[in-house]
């Protein structure tokens, strides 16, 4: 059996991996970096900036500490290299790995030239493949609005901002969901003067409002400016930098914009309507719960796929793949449950949440059970000197089985595989409880809510 991949972003290079172990013949195109967007321009490079912002912010803490007065100073230059050669270091490990497996890579931009074959154009010309299965997982690129240029200089987009060669006086965030608010902590935690434009009345829409709050009120605390309930129509460079224009009127002055609007799926020069391969209105390729596309053979996963923009997703949808298309529907398979899966905004402090939202519980008519408990409770967070943020267990009262939780605070992108698991393998609330936690540590404060 040959498997071909489009894409090696976290869904392509765990479908090859997988793949290859089952025994398959596998060929994974990627026409920039093994690792994609993902390790070059998204995760890693946002989470290296921000670990830097963070170890800035732990020195004050540890001044409060006992440690005297402590002060960093920033050199852009070695963060840019830093950022580079962790990317560097994940693409050679990525590489390592997929070549031990016997994968065959290919640098070059692929394409369907029909339902069963698959071209790259190389540096050493076009080379075709027949395929017995195909995966797409080509991923998405920042989208552009039409009421602004971004020119990388003024004007940026995420990508432009690992750092940029000076950090921003005075930066105005577009956009407030999961990569605006990441960007304005980054951005504050290395000194940057920073304001917000929040299109609605809560920044992180959709989010739990109780939730949104605490990064609302972290924010102001640290002097990021709010200004909500304005969406932007227009950016304007002036003698000094830009003026962010709002739908309403208001306008906001800065150094620099950053956009984080969102982001739109390379699915153009696919080949797509050459396999018959259904696309959306949006471009996202439809997939049902096996990952196939419309055309059974052919996969899609990732942010392609229109599904949870998660490269954690992306990686369980390259597994699912690799298993379905290699072994087929057995009793073992069990289908990827979007509605469960974690996610994490890398703020301080950190927000993380899985499965049922209490908002969304109350909108169904479904009757939970919600327990809460503060961090302000917990002799760990009182050692560490940070009782920001709560966990909140959301519960079935009939059945005790967890249905969901968010965890606001320190390491909590760490501590919600806690919850994840009791969330997908059905765990009750006693479970948690009986799971004895370490003393001191945050974990207790997850026992108790389940007490
Ligand atoms: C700023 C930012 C921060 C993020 N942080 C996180 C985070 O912390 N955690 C998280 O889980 N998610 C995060 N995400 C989301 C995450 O990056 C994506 O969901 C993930 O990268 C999707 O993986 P993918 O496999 O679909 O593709 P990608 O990682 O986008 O990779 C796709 C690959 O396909 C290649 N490609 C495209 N077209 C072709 C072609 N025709 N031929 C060959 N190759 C092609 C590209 O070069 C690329 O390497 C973040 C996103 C952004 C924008």
């Amino acid at each position: 059996m040959r498997l071909v991949i489009v894409g090696g972003g976290p869904a392509g290079t765990q479908a090859a991996t997988d793949a290859a172990r089952l025994g398959v013949d596998v060929t994974l195109i990627e026409r920039d970096v093994v690792g994609g967007a993902a390790n070059l321009w998204d995760c890693i490079p946002s989470k290296t900036m921000i670990a830097t912002g963070g170890a800035m912010a732990d020195l004050e803490r540890m001044s409060r500490m006992g440690l005297g007065d402590l002060r960093a100073t920033l050199d852009l230059a070695s963060l840019r290299e830093r950022i580079a050669a962790i990317g560097r270091h994940l693409e050679t490990a990525t590489t390592d790995i997929l070549e031990s497996q016997g994968v065959e890579i290919v640098r070059g931009a692929g394409r369907l030239v029909d339902a069963h074959t698959v071209a790259a154009d190389t540096a050493a010309g076009t080379r075709t493949w027949s395929a017995d299965a195909i995966v797409l997982c080509t991923g998405s690129r920042p989208r552009l609005p039409d009421w602004a240029e971004p020119d990388g200089k003024r004007v940026l987009l995420t990508r432009d901002a690992y750092p940029p060669p000076e950090l921003p006086e005075h930066l105005v965030v577009v956009g407030s969901g999961v990569t605006g608010v990441e960007f304005v902590h980054m951005f504050a935690s290395l000194g940057t003067r920073v304001t917000l434009v929040v299109s609605r009345q809560q920044v992180l829409p959709g989010k739990d409002p109780e939730v949104a709050a605490v990064l609302e009120e972290e924010f102001l605390r640290r002097g990021v400016a709010l200004v909500m309930g304005a969406r932007a129509v227009g950016i304007d460079r002036t003698a000094t930098g830009v003026r962010v224009r709002c739908g309403d009127g208001r306008a906001v002055e800065g150094s620099h914009a950053l956009l984080a609007i969102g982001s739109v799926p390379n699915s153009e020069d696919l080949g797509l309507a050459a396999a018959g391969v259904e696309v959306s209105a949006s471009g996202h390729v439809p997939i049902n719960h096996h990952c196939q596309t419309n055309v059974p053979h052919i996969y899609a996963a990732g942010d392609l796929s229109g599904k949870l923009p998660l490269s954690s997703v992306a990686t369980m949808q390259g597994r699912k793949i690799a298993e379905h298309a290699v072994i087929g529907h057995t009793a073992a398979h069990r289908h990827l449950e979007y509605d469960k899966a974690p996610s994490a905004i890398f703020t301080d402090p950190e927000i993380a949440d899985v499965g049922l939202a209490e908002a969304d519980a109350f909108a169904a008519g479904r009757k939970i059970r919600v327990t809460k408990v503060p961090f302000t409770a917990s002799s760990r967070a009182l050692i560490t000197d940070d009782t920001r943020g709560f966990v909140k267990i959301v519960s079935d009262p009939a059945t005790g089985v967890v249905l969901g939780g968010s965890i606001v605070g320190r390491s909590a992108s760490e501590l919600i595989s806690v919850l994840s698991l009791a969330v997908t393998a059905g765990l009750r609330v006693a479970d948690l409880v009986d799971s004895m936690p370490v003393h001191p540590a945050l974990a207790e404060a997850l026992a108790e809510a389940a007490d």
